[in-house]
């Protein structure tokens, strides 16, 4: 193999989620880059893959970067992982990526999981145009951005986390009333659930306490009708 980077995207859930190509550069590169290393740790184990794990996360991926590159200038590959799901998507890496494209290093993608994708693709809402928000800003900023969405004549993909779930149903009842919302809980996994509706209908369909898991929330384009 070229020395360079693969971004390898890895199951949101249900660990069968993962292409052949995808492990088999698992296995193949010098070292794989993992937020959390035992995490990853199970899926290369159920793959049987014996690999060097590197920690990279949010935290230490400015510090890291000159060293990866380093390693990869001097012939090495290299597999960058996140916790679940497509690298980079609210997660890790495009500060590396940016940089080995700038010192004219290879990147390559191998394909696969997305939660934002999944979720949009059975919301049964438009997804010829849409956008995508990731995580709304947790105090500043957040009521604005969600005044700035309620007059979005696009599709909107949104991450939401256990904690602020409810929070975000009664803020979307408050800024878009009429739009219809679809939550995914758990994609892929074995307490995968979806509410559909009205976000009025939502706020109280959701059970009210310990609601739990990974979410992503579709909500429909501004003037669209079933
Ligand atoms: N890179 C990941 C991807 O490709 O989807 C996203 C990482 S982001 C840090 C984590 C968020 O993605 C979660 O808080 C949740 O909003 C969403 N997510 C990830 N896995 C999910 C799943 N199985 N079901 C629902 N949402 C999920």
């Amino acid at each position: 193999m070229e020395p360079g980077l693969f971004v390898v995207a890895t199951p949101i859930g249900n660990l069968n989620d993962i292409s052949f190509r995808a492990v088999e550069i698992l296995k193949s590169v010098d070292f794989i880059l993992c937020e959390d290393t035992r995490i990853s740790s199970r899926l290369l184990k159920h793959y049987s893959i014996k690999n060097e794990l590197v920690s990279f996360n949010a935290k230490s991926e400015e510090r890291k970067t000159s060293k990866i590159i380093e390693r990869i200038k001097s012939g090495e590959t290299c597999a960058l992982i996140s916790d679940a799901g497509t690298p980079t998507i609210s997660d890790p890496g495009v500060r590396l990526i940016n940089q080995l494209l700038k010192n004219k290093l290879k990147v390559t993608g191998i394909p696969g999981p997305n939660a934002a994708i999944l979720a949009l693709s059975i919301s049964g809402i438009p997804t010829d145009s849409f956008v995508f928000e990731g995580f709304l800003p947790q105090k500043k900023g957040r009521q604005k951005k969600l005044k700035e969405l309620s007059q979005e004549k696009r599709t909107i993909v949104l991450y939401e986390s256990t904690y602020r779930i409810e929070k975000l149903l009664n803020e979307l009842n408050e800024y878009m009333p009429e739009r219809l919302v679809v939550v995914h809980r758990e994609l892929t996994k074995i307490y995968e659930e979806t509410w559909r509706g009205l976000p009025k209908k939502l706020t109280g369909e959701l059970p009210d306490k310990n609601i739990k898991g990974e979410f992503v929330i579709v909500i429909a384009p501004k003037g669209w009708t079933e």
